[in-house]
């Protein structure tokens, strides 16, 4: 398999004649080829909606694309309840699947109407000393412990993981928070990351739908949603294969039918968190080779640095890399492929297999629509670069603008030493 670049050479120099590199571009049209099929895969379920994962991209013009696909936010913090409040999304378009949350966030998502959904069982007192009530719906985050594997070996470790209940807790919660009046009830679990197997959703269906079946015998509960969450991959590497979101949409559809179906839960309605899959294959990351350096090694510096992406550096993820122009040479040449930080984990890419590149050349990395920019931070005092919508018709437009000093500044706006800063910002 070989990754191409949803755009090209001409095209990024074009854009960075206006945008100067570098900076993130985001591919409209496909966008919504993947939004529509999400869509078509779950299109069997009555209620189902993908509440995208704004952690993931809280770009407003994009997540506004995917609400056209009737896609809700999935938020994790205030700012992201309130861009979702600033968009027009409203109650139940918006999922509250937070962790550690502050008690005033809890404030702030119950007033929009969110649906809130629990990560621990002592956040019901929280809630309720909080709201003064209990919200009439209501989600619990479920965590099986152990190791959860799937059919290609693929597993995560929800033992070791900080989110969700015990099997225990989780029956007990939904025993109290039924009592203190809620009368609609949601599961939640996120149990493996960046999935590349069509089996992660249907297999984690079959565990939700079955403890689902046994926790309204028990308690009574009458579930109307039942959310998947994140978790579904997309192929970061050449050799990695694409899930299939209709071959997982139908997975869902089979364990629905074989479970909840005979159990009378037929109208339970599907929900799914997913951030990288709507996004990440969407987004790159154009950056200008700026340097060559031989000492040990062969390294091309460039404009970008972790703090445009920080998935190399933090994960030491894998990003294909194509040198724009260059994408029918040979890969003839071993190079690291570094950014500016001060820290030697600032490498986009470690004994890659490049054309040779000069000083001058455009690199498109690729999937860094999800968990891209958003990750960003300011280390070194380095600014956030720009985001650009490539729009279905070739044209494009600034959906952020980079970052300049004044921004890095702002925060001591209160102080004398400010004018100073921005003199000559
Ligand atoms: C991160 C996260 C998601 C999105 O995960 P992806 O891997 O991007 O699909 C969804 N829900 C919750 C609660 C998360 O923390």
């Amino acid at each position: 398999m070989t990754k191409t670049a949803f755009l090209t050479k001409e095209k990024a120099e074009e854009i960075a004649a206006s945008f100067p590199t570098p900076f993130h571009v985001y591919d409209e049209a496909g966008i919504r080829k993947n939004a529509q099929a999400v869509r078509d895969a779950f299109a069997w379920n009555k209620g189902f909606r993908e509440y995208f994962a704004v952690k993931a991209n809280a770009n407003p013009f994009l997540i506004n694309i995917m609400r056209e696909y009737g896609c809700g936010t999935d938020c994790s913090s205030l700012t992201e309840l309130m861009l979702s409040d600033a968009m027009g999304i409203r109650g139940e378009e918006i999922m509250f699947s937070s962790n550690d949350t502050p008690p005033e966030e809890y404030a702030y998502a119950d007033k929009l109407g969110a649906i809130i959904n629990l990560d621990d069982i002592t956040h019901i007192e929280v809630l309720e000393k909080t709201l003064g009530h209990i919200p009439e719906t209501i989600s619990c985050r479920y965590n099986p412990g152990g190791v959860y594997e799937i059919s290609n070996g693929i597993m995560d470790n929800p033992g070791d993981a900080k989110y969700g209940m015990t099997k225990e807790q989780i029956i007990s919660a939904y025993r109290t928070l039924k009592e203190k009046g809620a009368k609609h009830f949601g599961i939640h679990a996120f149990l493996v990351s960046n999935t590349v197997t069509n089996d992660y959703y249907p297999t984690l269906a079959k565990t939700l739908f079955e403890l689902v079946v046994e926790i309204q015998k028990e308690t009574g509960c009458e579930f109307t949603f039942i959310n998947l969450s994140g978790g579904v991959g997309i192929p970061y590497r050449p050799e990695d294969s694409a899930n299939d979101i209709h071959a997982i949409g139908e997975g869902v559809r089979k364990v629905y039918e074989e479970v909840l179906v005979p159990a009378g839960m037929g109208e339970v309605a599907i929900y799914t968190e997913m951030g990288r899959f709507m996004m990440a294959p969407y987004g790159g990351l154009v950056t200008r080779a700026i340097h060559e350096k031989h000492t040990y090694k062969e390294y091309v510096g460039v404009d970008a640095c972790a703090v445009d992406l920080m998935r190399p550096a933090m994960y030491g993820a894998y990003h294909h890399i194509t040198v724009l122009g260059k994408e029918n040479a040979p890969c003839d040449h071993v190079y690291d492929v570094t950014g500016s930080l001060c820290e030697n984990n600032d490498k986009f890419a470690i004994d890659r297999k490049l054309p040779k590149i000069q000083k001058g050349d455009l690199l498109f990395i690729h999937d860094t629509g999800g968990h891209g920019y958003s990750m960003g931070y300011n280390y070194n005092g380095r600014l956030k670069s720009a985001e650009v919508l490539l729009k279905e018709d070739g044209s494009f437009a600034l959906i952020r603008r980079g970052e300049t000093p004044k921004d890095y500044f702002a925060t001591f706006d209160c102080f004398d030493i400010y004018k100073d800063l921005i003199k000559e910002a």
